[in-house]
């Protein structure tokens, strides 16, 4: 039989760099432009079929705590997975992501699977160089995509990548 694939993913970075637009886009196929900080925080379960095999994500979105700097590492003990989320177009959330890296790694579950993701590939007022981030994650051998919650772009790809990482495929 096969074992039940289940798996809590956390999403994390900055407020506003688009977290909660990712969970929105990926489970209801939408974008809203102005979405309240507050509106997430609950668990979203997402399935994704990797082969032969149906991967439970359970999703966690905060509630708006980063905004005041209280994400406890309650929020992502247990997690198998990280999205850390920055906003291409805001060079402070790239160095927020890398923080939080560094914090996964060293206070997250041993064998988590972290992707960093740049979101906002729409937008044209790009800061932070693909290129920059992409070094960033082979140097800790990190997955890195990019993604548009508002129109779509990258972003079932990230999820699909995450569930690949967290069967071992
Ligand atoms: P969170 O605080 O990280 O959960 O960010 P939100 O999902 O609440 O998004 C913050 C703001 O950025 C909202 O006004 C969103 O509509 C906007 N936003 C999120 N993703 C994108 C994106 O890919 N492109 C653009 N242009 N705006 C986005
Ligand atoms: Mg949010």
């Amino acid at each position: 039989d096969q074992p039940n694939l289940d798996y809590k993913i956390v999403l994390l970075g900055d407020s506003s760099v688009g977290k909660s637009s990712l969970v929105l886009r990926l489970c209801k196929g939408k974008f809203i432009e102005n979405l309240e900080p507050t509106i997430g925080g609950s668990c979203v379960i997402q399935n994704i079929e990797i082969g032969e095999r149906e991967v439970k994500l359970k999703i966690w979105d905060t509630a708006g705590q980063e905004r005041f700097q209280s994400l406890t590492p309650l929020y992502y003990r247990g997690a198998k997975g990280a999205l850390i989320v920055y906003d291409i177009t805001n060079s402070g959330s790239y160095k927020r992501a890398k923080e939080w890296i560094r914090e996964l790694i060293e206070n997250g579950e041993q064998d988590a699977k972290i992707v960093l993701v740049g979101n906002k590939t729409d937008l044209e007022t790009k800061v932070v160089e693909d290129i920059t981030a992409q070094k960033f994650a082979d140097k800790n051998g990190l997955e890195f995509f990019t993604t548009s919650a508002k129109t779509g772009e990258g972003v079932s790809q990230v999820f699909f990548a995450l569930a690949q990482l967290l069967v071992g495929k």
